[in-house]
């Protein structure tokens, strides 16, 4: 299980986070819970144009600046309850080997060609201008608009050649860049586009949006790209040849290797050698999930997939899961914008977590998830489903619960059999509830499972209400007691199916329950709860948000 690299010039925010990294998570945990064995890899993406133009702002060398975003992304994913197995860096001593190897092997299977060709330099800086070193206007007609990246269009998504720009201007200099030649080596992706149909075409269990942007692209007809750049700060060109100083892989080739080179580390990290890393990318029977923000789907559904059928000795991914972007729309701002750290319009990480817990966030951007289409953050929004949602129907419910199991059970979980209809029908519904879960979550659905999971705690306070123990405790205390032992197993049920979404929440319902949290596996048997077992002492589940 992979989720796309970050790059390290920039701090995360909660875009980001909807993105790739807490679907991610939540599949991770499920298929933990499921008893699945399963490596979460991810890392920061060292490289590229926007490190040095970072750096070069600081004035200082990039290694200091990818050093201290990678810090500060480890210590916001930890905040958040995303636990990566490994977290790397790409630009470590090997992640430079293994992808020189991978470049090499594509190399010789003839699907890499050394062309020479025309690129934009800025005369002033005397330097060549790749990617995101000069901005334009972008050249596919039915787009258009100004401010296209040179690798990539912000406003259609698509790549985009930076000597196809209209009105190129260097973003070092503001100049006018002029057009120099140089040597670059090409992957022959032409070459691999009707194995990329095919494969692209067997998966239609993909989410429809990721796949026919895909093969749009490869039946649109790809062209020759190139892999390499004239660039100091990267994976050095490993040829023997005189055009290759000076270069550097392109860093979208480099990066996804860091996928395969982090498993690595992580083997290694254990005692494990290169079988191991073999068990998770070269053996048919391990699955290849990558989670990634839509404007990184070129990239994992068509390139990466291309580079690793070249270089042939690696599995191909079972699935990408590609999300859209996040919109923002601050209170007192007439419309929703994107989210944009020059407009001061993100929602920063570090600063949620200075004032928040994390499962609310998780479980906010889990409800609003852009899973097919863009979607908006909206701050009035956070609070009301924390304090509505959260708080008043699954924080009420587990809360009465353990007050009335405290108060009238002496605190261990009642002996009388469950036996009226009512308490027969509720244990029933949550009996179901986490196959139910299982089919949404397995197809990539996240919002509703939460939904299913929000629609049976709400059940579950009408059942209290219905079953109105505060009365029965006075009539006939059997009654009563009989209720709160089918509350207590609903609300174990609910506290681990939440377990991926809400994973501290989680973890405080075992302990309310007097649990360790790790004998909850993803059955029903495994939160079953029996007559006489002692309950910890009730905790606060969530904190109303004050607006
Ligand atoms: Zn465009």
């Amino acid at each position: 299980m992979t989720a796309g690299l970050p790059y390290a010039n920039g701090n995360l925010h909660v875009g980001h986070i909807a993105g790739a990294y807490l679907p991610a998570d939540i599949y991770v945990r499920y298929l933990r819970a499921c008893g699945r064995d399963v490596a979460f890899i991810c890392g920061s993406d060292d490289h590229g144009v926007p490190v040095l133009l970072r750096a070069r702002k600081e004035d200082v060398e990039p290694q200091i600046v990818v050093d201290r975003f990678y810090a500060q992304h480890r210590t916001d994913f930890a905040g958040l309850g995303i636990e990566f197995d490994f977290y790397g860096q790409t630009s470590s001593p090997e992640h430079h080997e293994i992808s020189q190897e991978f470049f090499r092997k594509v190399l010789e299977a003839g699907l890499l060609v050394k062309k020479s060709t025309e690129q934009l330099y800025d005369d002033g800086m005397e330097m060549f201008l790749p990617d995101r070193y000069v901005q334009g206007t972008c050249p596919h007609s039915d787009c258009g608009q100004p401010g296209a990246l040179g690798d990539q269009c912000e406003s259609c998504g698509r790549t985009v050649d930076p000597m196809e720009l209209a009105d190129p201007v260097s973003v070092l200099s503001g100049n006018r860049p002029v057009v120099r030649e140089t040597s670059h080596w090409f992957f022959k992706l032409p070459e691999l586009s009707s194995f990329l149909e095919t494969w692209l075409e067997g998966h239609d269990e993909w989410r429809s949006a990721v796949r026919n942007f895909a093969l749009g692209l490869v039946r649109e007809g790809l062209v020759e790209r190139s892999m390499t750049r004239d660039l100091e700060w990267g994976v050095p060109v490993p040829i023997e040849d005189a055009g290759a100083s000076g270069k550097v892989l392109y860093v979208w080739f480099d990066a996804p290797i860091g996928y395969v080179t982090f498993t690595s580390q992580w083997c290694q990290e254990q005692g494990k050698g290169g079988d191991e890393v073999g068990k998770w990318w070269k053996d048919s029977d391990t699955r290849i999930v990558h989670f990634i923000g839509e404007d990184n789907t070129i990239f994992h559904a068509v390139i990466w997939p291309a580079m690793l059928k070249a270089e042939g000795s690696y599995c191909l991914p079972d699935q990408v899961v590609a999300n859209s972007f996040l919109n923002i729309h601050w209170p007192g701002e007439s419309e929703e914008q994107k989210i944009s750290k020059s407009r001061g319009t993100a929602v920063w990480i570090k600063d949620f977590l200075s004032e928040n817990d994390p499962d609310p966030l998780r479980y906010y951007l889990t409800a609003i998830a852009p899973e097919n289409q863009r979607t908006t953050y909206k701050p009035e929004e956070f609070i009301s489903r924390n304090n509505d949602e959260l708080v008043a129907t699954l924080g009420n419910f587990v809360h009465r619960t353990m007050t009335f199991a405290h108060k009238y059970c002496g605190g261990v979980v009642p002996e009388e059999e469950i036996s009226s209809e009512a308490d027969l029908d509720q244990i029933a519904s949550v009996e179901r509830l986490p196959e139910r879960l299982s089919e949404e979550i397995e197809q990539f659905r996240f919002k509703s499972t939460l939904q299913l999971l929000m629609a049976e705690a709400r059940r579950a306070n009408q059942y209290f209400d219905a079953s109105a123990p505060w009365k029965t405790r006075k009539e006939d205390l059997s009654t009563c007691r009989r209720t709160i032992r089918a509350c207590l197993q609903t609300v174990s049920v609910l506290g681990m199916v939440m377990s991926p979404i809400l994973p501290f929440a989680s973890a405080r319902i075992a302990r309310m329950l007097g649990r360790e949290e790790s004998s909850w596996g993803w059955e029903y048997s495994s939160a079953s709860l029996k007559g006489g077992e002692i309950l910890g002492e009730a905790e606060l589940l969530f904190r109303k948000i004050d607006v």
